[in-house]
């Protein structure tokens, strides 16, 4: 082995193709592992504003998987998880624990969740006085990420990976601008073991909603992620880990029995990756690269409550004689978008005046981008609008020539990072965003910028 590698690195230097840094990576060596997420308590399952219950058992199993990547100089690790979101507490926490019993840095950790929302949540909701289950929760799922990553890191083996991406279209639909705009991209990075060719890990991207089982569901599933990672774990073995892209305003098309269209869903999507996983070339020596910055983001402003209620009632006058006057229904539609936004925002400007310590003027949000050989996996801290993500990796194949997958849900979470285009038109996700609008240019800015300060690196 010892030879063959030095053979390998004479070639690469003969035939000038260095890092910029002078040095040829150690052979690559990875590890992965899972651990089960499912709350050994009662807790609430989360998702849906209308249910506030505890779930009531286990439909199928939830995971945190990890796969850590070490090419000599540099460690990543990617986690998965079988949850709606990740916040900025959790992540801490977990990477807290991992950067203790490995060294390895915080940037150079990527934590996410599929977006899957019949998970339980550890989100406060005080209408079932239930305050205390949500740190005990956040315990718990840092644990099972640490020991995952931590598992994933003791069993590393040389390897060698690879990336390529692989579309699949009629699976999705965008459902806020009512047009074909969609990510078919299913991005997937192999990584095997040299002896025997065994499968260590897949780790995939897809955008998409997780939302077939609806609010009166109150069994634990990892939705159509968990039955993808399942099939793909299946067939190729290892462990394989769903990342969820820029599905803000994406959902999944689905009809009949929501726990027969999740293992529907989870099937077609596998098979893009399985299909993909056989194509891709795989390398021993690849670029291992981090970076990551933490942006202070304005939170969206919100008018006084009277000046609140004056707008909805505009708003509603508007609605009126529209459909007095038998307008379009586009148009219609349209004014009852901009409608529900008016209306949202008087619930929050109501909120505020009740109680000012709850008017938000920043939020932090972490943008990191990790480079395995030729493909950037950047993060966005909540539900990205698909033309950013779209944007980001035409930029980056223009610029660096490399692939681009958007992981969304990870490392924090800010709810919808909408375009000025929906903020405009209205709709639930505009309805709901907490970020003001210049939002998620910053971030895919901050993205570009990120990447710019990798190729010189
Ligand atoms: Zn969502």
């Amino acid at each position: 082995m010892l030879s063959r590698r030095w053979f390998l690195s004479c070639c690469l230097i003969v035939a000038g193709f260095l890092q910029a840094t002078g040095s040829v990576e150690a052979a690559l060596r990875a590890g992965a592992s899972r651990k089960s997420i499912v709350p050994p308590f009662p807790t609430q399952m989360g998702g849906f504003h209308d249910r506030l219950t505890n779930f009531e058992g286990i439909h199928d199993e939830l995971f945190a998987r990890a796969l850590v990547l070490d090419n000599g100089t540099t460690k990543l690790v990617f986690i998965g998880s079988d949850l709606m979101s990740v916040d900025a507490e959790l992540t801490r926490l977990a990477r807290e624990a991992i950067t203790q019993a490995t060294g390895i840095p915080a940037a150079n950790i990527m934590i996410s969740g599929t977006h899957n929302h019949s998970a339980p949540s550890y989100y406060q909701k005080t209408a079932m006085g239930q305050d205390d289950a949500e740190p005990s929760l956040k315990k718990f799922l840092a644990k099972q990420f640490a020991d995952a990553a931590v598992e994933a890191a003791s069993t590393a083996k040389p390897a060698r990976a690879g990336f390529a991406a692989g579309s699949l279209v009629g699976a999705t639909r965008n459902r806020q601008q009512k047009n074909d705009l969609i990510d078919p991209q299913v991005g997937v990075l192999r990584v095997e073991e040299i002896e025997g060719r065994k499968t260590i890990a897949t780790l995939f991207n897809f955008a998409g909603h997780p939302v077939i089982i609806g609010s009166t569901n109150l069994m634990l599933s990892g939705e159509y992620p968990g039955a993808a990672s399942r099939a793909v774990e299946n067939l190729l073995g290892g462990v394989a880990i769903f990342t969820q892209g820029a599905c803000g305003d994406i959902t999944v098309n689905r009809n009949g029995d929501p726990f027969l269209e999740i293992e529907r869903l989870g099937r077609t999507v596998a098979g893009e990756v399985i299909k993909t996983s056989g194509l891709i070339k795989l390398e021993e020596d690849l670029v291992l690269k981090a970076a990551s910055t933490t942006l202070t983001l304005p939170a969206l402003a919100l008018p006084n409550l009277d000046d609140a209620k004056a707008a909805l009632e505009k708003g509603k006058a508007a609605l009126e004689l529209a459909q007095q006057q038998k307008a379009i229904p586009t148009a219609i539609s349209q004014l009852e978008d901009r409608n529900r936004v008016l209306s949202m925002t008087v619930l929050k400007a109501q909120a505020i005046a009740e109680n000012p310590s709850k008017k938000e003027t920043e939020l932090p949000a972490e943008v990191q981008i990790l480079q395995v050989g030729n493909v950037l996996f950047g993060t966005i801290p909540g539900e990205l609008f698909v033309e950013y993500a779209l944007e980001l990796r035409s930029r980056v194949k223009q610029e660096t020539g490399n692939s681009f997958c958007l992981v969304g849900y990870a490392n924090g979470y800010l709810g919808y990072i909408v375009t000025p285009r929906a903020m405009e038109t209205g709709g639930y996700e505009a309805s709901v965003t907490r970020l003001a609008v210049q939002g998620g240019r910053m971030m895919t800015e901050a993205a570009i910028g990120l990447v710019h300060e990798l190729g010189r690196n």
